[in-house]
């Protein structure tokens, strides 16, 4: 089959690799959509202690099951489904705890398990058991049933920093996930959403599909400054941060109400890791920061449901398509941050 095969740092190649084989307990996935997550561009220029070379990365993945092992009842072949990134083992205190995201041992699509960015995907036991896999309603597309994985990762930070009717809310970072994030937020009964963003160029895009009452450009105003101008000088219930930046992450107590809650919802580079708060904020205002991480399967599941039942449109989110021969171009479209996710579709031409 062919797939893309990242042999190093920046290093990727088209290629024919050996077709996939299942075990008993295994299915074998025709993979129809896989999209470009920001961490797929963080592995292949930077690498990830839990992808090791040759690796086949790709977690935002939709397909059809083409074959099934004897020991296989919960998909049979034809079954449309989408696939998510994080596997519970099944096993440690966290995944019987129900928190398959904080599993010990962290296995996920793309880094320890084969990506879908290849023509057929292999979803050993472990996968199909406890894994982000569920199948697609025959009203959604594949294109859709990708968007799952990072609207997934949204609905977990929800859970952990919730939106309560009439809150007001600021997402800072208009990427796609930030996006993505304020238009949930806005759903779940928010009635004021303020997006920020560095670059007027970026922020020009994310208004034609996020639906935010204010955007915010924090290279031309002060950001903080703005907030306080909507909330009556109170700070914000609800404060996300969707970008690898210290100083949002420093801004964002800065924004927030007393009692507001604080997501640190994107994680940082390495070397920007250690950031120096105000911890007097968090303690005179009595805030609570929480960060998020991944998802769960459950939350695949009920992003699924979600697009199904058209409660989230993330159609806006699907920007470009790119066969599999494409993929550098795929990547290079991701990286030009000029839409929102690109799509490759390792089967089709089109
Ligand atoms: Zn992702
Ligand atoms: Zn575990």
């Amino acid at each position: 089959m062919k797939a893309m095969v990242v042999t190093g740092l920046n290093q990727m190649e088209i290629s024919n690799v050996e077709m996939p084989s299942i075990d008993e307990n295994g299915i074998l996935v025709k993979v129809h959509t896989c999209a470009i997550c920001g961490s797929d561009i963080r592995i292949f220029h930077s690498g990830n202690s839990r992808v090791s070379y040759p690796a086949i990365i790709g977690h935002e993945i939709a397909g059809e099951v083409v074959e099934t092992g004897t020991k296989v009842t919960k998909f049979k072949v034809g079954d449309r489904i989408a696939v998510g990134a994080d596997v519970p083992c099944g096993e440690c205190t966290f995944c019987e705890a129900g928190i398959g995201n904080n599993c010990q041992i962290n296995y996920a699509m793309g880094y320890q398990f084969q990506g879908g960015f290849a023509q057929y995907l292999p979803l050993n036991r472990t996968v199909v058991n406890y894994g982000p896999v569920h199948k697609l309603p025959d009203s959604m597309s594949y294109e859709q049933g990708s968007m799952a994985e990072p609207l997934g990762c949204v609905l977990n930070a929800l859970e952990l920093a919730p939106v309560k009717l009439g809150d007001t809310a600021v997402v800072i970072g208009a990427g796609p996930i930030g996006c993505m994030m304020a238009n949930v937020i806005k759903v779940m009964g928010a009635s004021k959403v303020i997006l920020i963003q560095r670059s007027r160029q970026r922020l020009e895009i994310a208004k034609k599909v996020v639906n935010a009452d204010r955007f915010v450009c924090s290279g031309e105003e002060d950001a903080t400054a703005a907030v306080m101008e909507e909330t009556n000088g109170l700070g914000a219930d609800l404060i996300f941060t969707a970008c690898p930046s210290p100083e949002a992450q420093k801004d964002a107590l800065l924004m927030a109400k007393n009692r507001a809650i604080v997501s640190f919802f994107g994680g940082l580079p390495k070397d920007k890791e250690l950031v120096t708060l105000n911890t007097n904020l968090i303690h005179y205002k009595e805030l609570f920061i929480t960060g998020a991480h991944g998802a769960m399967p459950k939350h695949h599941q009920r992003a699924i449901e979600l697009i199904a039942s058209g409660t989230i449109n993330v159609t806006p989110f699907i920007s470009k398509s790119f066969a599999l021969d494409d993929v550098r171009e795929a990547f290079a479209y991701a990286e030009s941050h000029e839409g929102m996710r690109a799509i490759v579709r390792p089967n089709e031409r089109d």
